[in-house]
């Protein structure tokens, strides 16, 4: 496929992008989008919200076929089993390396900055801390009683579960297998071309996330809390440029400027819909297509990152937690610090990639250490922003490990990763169907009916 003088994909979804702050800062900005305003009500939260939300349930409605058929394939195409024990392991000790590293950064960040000291906020809204689960629950969970209830809450861990004992049962029952096997991949790229399709539409979409995230924007909140959001945003960024490139420059050899130009349309993503979850088909897509990753390792390490992995969270939980603790003058000390450290990497565990489940994991924090749960509010009304910049941070980090696995597992074509153009999408490939084929399927559909 030549990208030729089209534009490229990514191109048109960080057009859109721009174009959505552009207008969402003109709606903010002029007070157009105040409350009851025309503006505010059809346009930002009826027609943008409606689009948006569409696009994000489209995203969403692929991930647990995707990762059910893509897993049974992955197992399948190993070729060794005992290889998924090895990236098994090895995702699970890098992502919660990278965590702990990011959790630690952001809080030697914020303590340095002393953001927070000598603050007097009140709190206008309240934040009852929810509850995340526990780990002994978290790890019953793992293994689903009934996994077509796990699939319609699409619950990741007990799905992955189930996919990988379906694909090891089907490698055991060998030849006889083999029409299976070949469903399951045929099924793997519809899905994948689902994928395709949906990203097709990603410009449009892109464009009325962000203007209504941005319309809807507190400014004066981000004015107020600027010391918070610039230290939080610093830490992401370092953690995203600096950390992140370095453990995968160190680990795999591969270069990360390729890598940084490769994830951005995944950083968008995640980016405007802030969840990791309804982000994995691209993360897969881009990571297997892209990157060059076999599916084998990617149909795991993509979704268990997307579960268990969240760098950016965590950073978002050092730097409020030293906010919040300098604020209401409470000295956490090394070792509420150390214990932050460990329920943060515990936390991310028991929780799925969606949006603002950063919070409910920061009440487990504050509970555990004893700092104020209705702290949290100091920092809700600027959440959602964090949380978008923080999930792009998360996304990159999975698919980082998902890189780093391959390699030392002989499972990354290289000339892939090093190639610019592999698997580049032009913006109108998404639906594409060969005449010729459209012809056979028919015929072929005739045939069976009238047999
Ligand atoms: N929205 C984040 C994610 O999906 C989680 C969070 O930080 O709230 O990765």
């Amino acid at each position: 496929m030549s990208v030729g003088n089209r534009m490229s994909l990514t191109a048109k979804v960080l057009t859109g992008m721009g174009l959505g702050i552009v207008l969402g800062l003109a709606f903010n900005l002029t007070g157009m989008n105040a409350p009851g305003t025309l503006v505010n009500e059809y346009v930002v939260n009826g027609l943008f919200h409606v689009i948006g939300t569409m696009f994000v349930n489209l995203l969403k409605m692929l991930v647990v076929p995707l990762v059910f058929f893509s897993l049974i394939c992955g197992v399948c195409g190993i070729g060794d089993i005992r290889m998924l024990g090895r990236v098994g392991s090895k995702s699970f000790g890098l992502y919660m390396l990278t965590t702990a590293m990011a959790i630690a950064t952001a809080i030697i960040i914020a303590s340095v900055f002393g953001i927070g000291q000598g603050l007097e906020m009140t709190t206008e809204t309240t934040f009852a801390g929810a509850e995340a689960p526990p780990l002994t629950q978290v790890l019953i969970d793992i293994i689903p009683t009934n996994p077509i209830s796990a699939m319609a809450n699409g619950d990741m861990l007990p799905i992955i579960f189930f996919s990988i004992i379906a694909g090891i049962s089907v490698l055991m029952v060998g030849n006889k297998a083999k029409s299976f096997v070949e469903g399951a991949e045929i099924a793997n790229e519809v899905m994948m071309k689902m994928v395709t399709i949906v990203m097709a539409l990603a410009p449009y979409a892109v464009f009325v996330l962000i203007a209504r995230a941005v319309a809807n924007l507190g400014l004066d909140l981000l004015v107020s809390l600027a010391g918070y959001v610039l230290v939080l945003v610093g830490a992401l960024m370092f953690h995203l440029f600096v950390t992140l490139m370095v453990v995968l420059k160190v680990f795999s050899g591969l270069n990360p400027v390729t890598f940084m130009n490769k994830i951005r349309n995944v950083q968008v993503f995640a980016f405007s819909t802030a969840s990791s979850n309804a982000t994995i088909p691209v993360t897969m897509r881009t990571v297997t297509q892209r990157f060059g990753v076999n599916n084998s390792v990617a149909s795991f390490t993509v979704p268990f990152g997307a579960t268990i992995n969240m760098d950016g969270t965590a950073i978002m939980q050092g730097v409020a937690t030293v906010f919040i603790a300098n604020v209401y003058g409470v000295e956490l000390g090394i070792g509420g610090y150390l214990t932050v450290i460990l329920m943060s990497v515990l936390a991310s565990i028991g929780t799925a990639g969606v949006p603002g489940v950063g919070l409910i994991m920061l009440s487990m924090v504050f509970a555990q250490v004893g700092l104020p749960i209705e702290g949290i509010g100091l920092v809700l009304g600027v959440d959602r922003l964090m949380d978008m910049i923080r999930t792009a941070v998360n996304v990159s980090g999975d698919a980082a490990v998902s890189t780093i696995v391959a390699k030392s597992e002989g499972k990354l074509d290289v000339s892939v990763y090093d190639d610019p153009n592999a698997g580049v999408l032009d913006g109108d490939e998404g639906i594409h169907i060969d005449a010729q084929a459209e012809h056979d399927i028919a015929d072929l559909v005739e045939a069976t009916h009238s047999r």
